[in-house]
């Protein structure tokens, strides 16, 4: 279980989340909706140990990761897919993919893991050798998630991950998500795209303005005339 309770976070003076609590098994896909600057992105980052939080914890299996450095919280066993992809585009593909699994030593399971990735995403095994910054955009986000893979997370914490791509990708990347969550991976993801989020998540928690504003099962969601006004256009 993945929990987040009674989260603040600021910066500097800005309040950007106060008083959040979720929580998520690994059986599950949870989506994470709000407007821009509602604050999604703001507790992904401290999920994965990349901003502090003012107060408030996250919990892996009931152990505070909180003080945890962003690499440990990777080692724990969760992994982030950050918003922009953030690769290193003048590295291959499978130098990218190698800096995932950086909290790993045994050679020959990093290898299994990097062969898992490629069974994943057969282009990007035909691509290995080639920069990341030469590929297209839905490419670069399959290597984000290989990268993210390679720690071998259980939980895969997700942010936008279809920003941006062209939107005949956008439907590879959300089956996608559905793929990995098949591998037994809990996964959050933080999305603009509500309708294609609500077809393929469990359930869902929507942020406004630093605070959860509504929380429920896909069908709750589905069913709300906030979220049906709000994202959905209807
Ligand atoms: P988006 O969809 O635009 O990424 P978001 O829901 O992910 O939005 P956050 O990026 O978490 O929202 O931002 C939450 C709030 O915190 C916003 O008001 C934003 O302006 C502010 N904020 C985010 N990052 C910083 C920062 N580094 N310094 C100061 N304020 C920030």
């Amino acid at each position: 279980m993945l929990e987040v309770t009674d989260l603040s976070v600021y910066y500097g003076e800005a309040r950007a989340l106060e008083d959040i609590s979720i929580t998520m098994d690994q059986g599950e896909v949870v989506a994470v909706l709000g407007a821009n600057g509602a604050g999604k992105s703001t507790l992904v980052n401290t999920m994965a140990g990349i901003i502090p939080a003012r107060s408030g914890q996250v919990l892996l299996d009931g152990a505070p990761l909180q003080r945890l450095a962003s690499h440990k919280v990777v080692g724990e066993g969760i992994a982030l897919v950050p918003e922009g992809r953030m690769l290193f585009n003048q590295l291959t593909v499978a130098q990218n993919l190698k800096l995932g699994a950086y909290s790993l030593d045994d050679r020959s399971e990093i290898g299994a893991l990097q062969q898992t990735v490629y069974d994943l995403f057969p282009i990007l095994h035909d691509r290995r050798d080639q920069k990341a910054g030469t590929l297209s955009g839905g490419q670069q986000q399959m290597v984000a998630i290989g990268r993210a893979l390679m720690a071998r997370p259980r939980y895969l914490l997700m942010d936008e991950p279809s920003l941006g791509l062209a939107p005949i990708i956008v439907d590879d990347m959300f089956d996608l998500i559905v793929r990995v969550h098949e591998m037994g991976i809990g996964v959050l993801v933080v999305e603009q795209n509500v309708a294609r989020t609500l077809e393929i998540c469990d359930r869902g928690y929507v942020l406004e303005q630093g605070t959860l504003a509504l929380s429920g099962t896909r069908e709750e969601l589905l069913g709300s005339s906030a979220v049906r006004e709000a994202y959905l256009a209807m």
